[in-house]
């Protein structure tokens, strides 16, 4: 959509009041996370502590900036170095036109953990302590520079004739600035937002686990089962994402959304540092799980993935390769629109069945902490509001996109998201 293209204006969020309000609570809890959960306590309900803690903690340092700003260069570099697949992404315009992206996702993350592992092979596990000091600036270095990346974007996309997010064009500042104006800020050929997507922050994450892995090991001469669970699962996760990297271009983030706040902080900020919770608990709170609450956590998780991975690739092969012998037998609707709703398989059990999967899989990574704080079990809940929230958001572009065809849709399929309860 071009700027002289606009409709009227219908805010998600509860408009510019909703969206500030997000990024207050998102920043607080960000920060709160580590004041009320670290090796001091977990939870820490003193305010008078919490107060002193924050006192005597550097909220900011130049070598944590330094070191993310090598770290998301770094990254870059290997977007350009490496070789990858350039592969098209969703039309963004009536005529069909497809910006190419590049795929070497895996392949950086490769490099990464090769060199990383080298490094701790060569100096010990306490080679990663750097982690540990720098946490809080680390964030603070991240946080700063998400919110400088989505400034930049939003101010740029005020230059020249740019492809604008629909939902980010209300005219009022802060909600365009938290949302993303732009749909597809690039410098070149490099996509800002696909880049930040499932790189800077996923990867961090992986980093984080192993370093927070690190450090019980220099604590207590030892690693847990539990640790062990929480960095596979976690790590599995992620790889799983960047094998999959191309199915990010047809996901709502890409697709509709602007690379705004709520992106840059998501991808850079709230993934690495909220999602690695679990295994920075167990890194000063050892938690020893045996053979049987370990088998028992493993088969939740291979049921979670089994729901998200098969919900998510049956969708993509049926949308790339209807004939594939995989997806010919499903059932669909042909909507007006000109795609195909399947109505069998996982799609049929319920509209949002892929983030059943992915919550149970939020439980998985959760349990292995134990029962001694609710604090890691953040996860789970702030995961559930995120996904009914997202599910509600889809429900209306879908039902914007398909009308009719959508309300057929919903009365083959009645479930949301868990089938026989919402
Ligand atoms: P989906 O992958 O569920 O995609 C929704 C879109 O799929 C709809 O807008 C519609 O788009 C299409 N669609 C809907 N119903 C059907 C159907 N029956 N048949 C075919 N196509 C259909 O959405 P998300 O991008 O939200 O999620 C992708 C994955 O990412 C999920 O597994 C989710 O759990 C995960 N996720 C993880 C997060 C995290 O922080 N860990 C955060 C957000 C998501 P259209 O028809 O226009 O193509």
């Amino acid at each position: 959509m071009t700027e002289t293209q606009r409709k009227p204006f219908k805010y998600e969020f509860f408009g510019p009041i909703g969206a500030a309000g997000v990024v207050l609570s998102t920043t607080l809890v960000s920060y709160g996370l580590y004041f009320m959960c670290n090796e001091n306590g977990c939870p820490s309900w003193n305010l008078m502590s919490i107060w002193n803690d924050i006192l005597q903690t550097k909220l900011f340092d130049w070598n944590a900036m330094v070191i993310y700003l090598c770290w998301f260069g770094m990254l870059a570099l290997l977007w350009f170095l490496l070789p990858g697949k350039w592969v098209p992404g969703s039309p963004i315009d009536e005529k069909g036109t497809r910006l190419l992206y590049k795929m070497n996702g895996f392949k950086s993350m490769l490099v990464i953990l090769f060199f990383m592992f080298g490094f701790i092979a060569v100096y010990g596990p306490q080679a990663m302590e750097f982690v540990w000091t720098y946490y809080v600036p680390l964030l603070t270095a991240s946080y700063i520079f998400s919110v400088v990346l989505c400034t930049y974007c939003y101010l740029s996309s005020f230059v020249g004739r740019k492809q604008l997010a629909k939902g980010g064009v209300s005219g009022n500042a802060i909600y365009d600035w938290y949302i993303g104006r732009e749909l597809n800020p690039r410098l070149g050929l490099f996509d800002l937002k696909v880049f930040c997507e499932l790189r800077p922050g996923l990867i961090l994450w992986v980093v984080f686990d192993i370093a927070f892995a690190c450090h019980q090991i220099v604590q207590f001469g030892r690693i847990t089962d539990s640790m062990v669970l929480v960095v596979l699962s976690h790590s599995w996760y992620v790889v799983d994402s960047l094998v999959n990297e191309s199915a990010v271009l047809t996901t709502m983030d890409v697709t509709t959304d602007g690379f705004g706040y709520m992106l840059s902080f998501g991808d850079l900020v709230w993934v690495p540092f909220t999602y690695s919770l679990q295994a920075r608990y167990l890194a000063f709170h050892p938690v020893d799980l045996g053979f049987w609450c370990l088998l028992g956590i493993v088969g939740l998780q291979l049921i979670g993935y089994s729901i998200f991975r098969g919900a998510n690739g049956q969708k993509n092969k049926f949308r790339t390769n209807p004939n594939d012998s995989s997806v010919q037998h499903l059932k669909y609707i042909q909507t007006k629109r000109g795609t195909k709703l399947l109505t069998s398989g996982w799609w049929g059990i319920a509209r949002h069945i892929n983030y059943f999967g992915d919550w149970i899989m939020a439980w998985a990574w959760c349990l292995p902490t134990g029962f001694g704080s609710f604090i890691p079990y953040f996860y789970v809940a702030y995961f559930a509001v995120l996904l009914i929230h997202r599910d509600m958001r889809d429900e209306e572009k879908c039902q914007e996109k398909y009308g009719e065809d959508w309300n057929r849709y919903c009365k083959l399929v009645k479930w949301h998201i868990v089938p026989g309860v919402y």
